[in-house]
């Protein structure tokens, strides 16, 4: 059981991003609404990983990020590993523009790959955030 794996998976029906185990033969599908959904690139999850990628992904849904907002929240959490930025920095800067973090940080940082990890799930949730707003202009153009 504890050996399975997780992808994050992002549901264009209801904007909710959750962890799927990894099943070859079962389509991933959203545990909210039960539509398809898609399976985001990036990092592999434990189990254990769960609570806190729901808890992530539930600020940022929150959030409501504008485009822009999106742009800068990706530019403050991709410098991390280029510049050498301590994880936590770069989670203070994300901080204005997901309020709900707030209530996380004291758990998030408790050390850094916890707060490495955490870095990961937001790229990933707010990364997904792009697709509602694709979605949103588009039903606007037409
Ligand atoms: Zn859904």
């Amino acid at each position: 059981m504890g050996s399975l794996h997780f992808v994050p998976l992002h549901c264009e029906g209801c904007d909710q991003t959750s962890l799927q185990p990894v099943d070859p033969g079962i389509e991933a599908k959203c545990p909210a609404c039960g539509a398809g959904g898609s399976i985001l690139p990036g990092e592999i999850y434990t189990e254990a990983d769960i609570p806190v990628f729901e808890r992530v992904a539930a600020l940022v849904k929150a959030a409501r990020l504008s485009s822009r907002d999106v742009r800068h929240a990706i530019a403050a959490l991709t410098k991390v590993p280029a510049a050498g930025t301590p994880p936590e920095v770069a989670l203070l800067q994300v901080l204005d523009l997901l309020p709900g973090l707030h209530a996380l940080l004291p758990t998030l940082c408790l050390d850094a790959s916890q707060a490495r990890r955490a870095i990961g799930m937001l790229l990933v949730t707010v990364s997904a955030q792009l697709h509602r707003i694709e979605a949103e202009n588009a039903a606007r153009a037409s």
